[in-house]
């Protein structure tokens, strides 16, 4: 169901002008989504949105009504989240992360009352400056890169346990909470675990949460660390080429072992963006020629990867759905194929600028449009989109 097209999408498409090229965000799945979640996650957690996988302001409103707020690893995504949090909606909490903060940008999280997770000791140091600068106190969290991180589950990055630009290496810990504890500008709350990325195994995620927690637990222990806050990410996965899917059910049992060893006045805090915005959104892009060459046949569509660069990124295929476009007001043959895998290629001058390759269509002209589901998380917010300077697709916010 996630990979069909639903009609009111194919409306919203079919209503833009040739040649067509569209994002379409939809605010019903994200709110139904994030609902999903919300349910699935034990009672008193904190489920906020991260930015990055999709930074439009549209989204972020849409979202701003079923989370508890936002995390943002820049400036700029900063703003979008004040931004948000000044419309309607429950989002109120912003936390900063990120491994190469400005000292603008520790400045605007303290003004913005935000959490901060720390990534380095020298970044506490600053921190501590800009929070003394201002005369408050910040929230803070120490993001660790765990020695051995017991059970990071499978997925597409993996962040802790391993050699990365992350968090505060375990074996720096006391050091960190010693330094912490010497700038009263500094309160801090817990730790940040974030670990991985697109993990498509429920029950493997809820047991890297329940790790979480026992490691938190001995952690502050161990240092007198007051634990308010456990962050343990994002990472909830989609599965863009099959029909596997995170299943919150699982997830949902899997947490009660995790909820259980939570300690009274500590609280489990959530950052997605890749399962929250996924499927929220449809790429589409019309073909404007076919053609076949050395025994290929390439679709070659009005868009690609300066606009969705996935698939590139990753080095896979993102599946399409064909949605035929019956107009046709030119002088000359339409150009046709049908029964013939095509690889559907970009309008960028290089031969990287592919969508997906050995795609069966059963009907392909020229003028129809290709609608690539689930491109709502990291489709355009990780694009280059001025190679070459094509202009942008159109972005139609629905629902
Ligand atoms: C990217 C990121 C997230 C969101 O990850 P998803 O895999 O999209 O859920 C959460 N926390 C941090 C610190 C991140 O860098």
């Amino acid at each position: 169901m996630r990979k069909t097209i639903p009609d009111r999408v194919r409306a919203a498409l079919l209503a833009t002008p040739a040649p067509r090229c569209a994002y379409v965000y939809d605010r019903t799945t994200l709110a139904t989504t994030a609902a999903a979640v919300r349910a699935a996650l034990p009672p008193g957690t904190t489920l906020l949105y991260a930015v990055k996988a999709n930074g439009h302001p549209d989204v972020l409103a849409a979202l701003a009504v079923e989370v508890d707020g936002f995390e943002v690893a820049s400036g700029g995504e900063l703003a979008l989240a004040r931004i948000a949090r000044a419309g309607v909606g429950t989002a109120d909490q912003i936390v900063f992360g990120g491994p190469a903060k400005t000292d603008a940008e520790l400045e605007s999280a303290v003004e913005a009352e935000a959490t901060v997770n720390v990534e380095s000791t020298l970044e506490l140091r600053r921190l501590a400056v800009a929070a003394e600068t201002a005369g408050v106190r910040v929230r803070t969290a120490l993001r660790v890169n765990r020695v051995d991180d017991a059970a990071p589950p499978a997925g597409t990055h993996q962040m802790s346990g391993v050699a990365t630009p992350f968090g505060i290496d375990e074996a720096q810990l006391a050091e960190a909470v010693e330094l912490a504890f010497g700038h009263p500008s500094l309160r801090l709350i817990g730790f940040g675990l974030h670990a991985v990325s697109n993990n498509l195994d429920a029950a493997a995620h809820a047991a890297f949460v329940a790790d979480a927690v026992r490691w938190s637990v001995a952690a502050a222990t161990a240092h007198g660390v007051p634990l308010e806050t456990i962050n343990v990410g994002g990472g909830f996965g989609v599965d863009y080429t099959g029909s596997a899917y995170f299943d919150l059910a699982v997830l949902a049992e899997g947490l009660k072992a995790a909820a259980a060893g939570l300690p009274v006045g500590a609280r489990l805090v959530f950052e997605l963006g890749r399962f929250l915005a996924a499927d929220a959104g449809w790429y589409a892009a019309e073909v404007v020629d076919l053609k076949r060459n050395h025994g290929r046949w390439f679709a070659i569509v009005r868009g690609g990867t300066h606009h969705f660069r996935l698939p590139a990124a990753w080095g896979y295929s993102h599946p399409f759905t064909v949605v035929p476009v019956e107009s046709w007001a030119h002088p000359y043959d339409r150009p046709e194929v049908s029964d013939v895998v095509v690889d559907a290629v970009g309008e960028l001058c290089t031969p990287r600028d592919v969508l997906a390759r050995d795609q069966p269509v059963e009907r392909l002209r020229v003028g129809d449009l290709l609608v690539f589901a689930q491109t709502g998380a990291y489709g355009w917010d990780i694009s280059h989109h001025d190679f070459l300077r094509h202009d942008p697709p159109a972005f139609l916010v629905i629902g």
